[in-house]
């Protein structure tokens, strides 16, 4: 970006990167939730899909369920994105939540597909692989947390007097 002095290039590159980060994690969350749901509908259990069982469609439909608010939160940031009111703390609790529920998700899906889900022939420890490195790039998962409290509390806890 010419012309631009200071931290402003950083840490505007790394506001988008946050951004496309809370979209990408959705995406991962939702080829785990495909693969276990075409899983659990084909894989029989006593005579029936595991599909069918009660604990299985709870588990299905909580990543629904997880998926859908990611993809609203992700969404209404890309609003504030581009009505130019954003702050970096949406930012952070965008990024943050999208990557921990995709991790959780992925990690449902790894369990739906019993000693399957271990296997690269299915998607899920491809996705959970990412998913842990995406945790810790661009701010941890940790860090995002201290700057919503920052922004909660006004106190920074980064750093501590020793
Ligand atoms: C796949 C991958 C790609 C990467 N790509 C890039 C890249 O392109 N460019 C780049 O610059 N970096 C890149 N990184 C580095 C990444 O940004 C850092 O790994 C990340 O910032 C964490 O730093 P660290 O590994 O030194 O861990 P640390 O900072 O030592 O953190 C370790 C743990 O301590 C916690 N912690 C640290 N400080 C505090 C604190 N003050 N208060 C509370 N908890 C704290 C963290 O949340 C974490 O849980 C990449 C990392 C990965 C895994």
């Amino acid at each position: 970006m010419p012309g631009v002095k200071g931290l402003r290039g950083p840490f505007s590159c790394l506001n988008n990167a946050r951004y496309g980060i809370s979209w990408g994690a959705v995406g991962a969350a939702q080829a785990c939730f495909d693969s276990a749901k075409e899983y659990s509908l084909s894989r029989i259990q006593f005579t029936h899909p595991i599909a069918s069982y009660q604990l299985v469609q709870n588990k299905l439909a909580w990543m629904l369920r997880e998926i859908t608010k990611a993809q609203l939160l992700a969404y209404h940031l890309g609003q504030k994105k581009d009505a130019g009111t954003w702050i970096p703390e949406h930012i952070s609790l965008a990024k943050m939540n999208n990557v921990d529920i995709a991790l959780e998700i992925a990690r449902e899906a790894r369990d739906i597909h019993g000693a399957n889900g271990i296997l690269d022939e299915y998607c899920i420890m491809r996705h959970m692989a990412n998913l842990e490195s995406v945790k810790t790039y661009e701010g941890t998962h940790d860090i995002h947390n201290l700057i919503l409290g920052r922004h909660i509390t006004g106190i920074q806890s980064f750093t501590r007097e020793l």
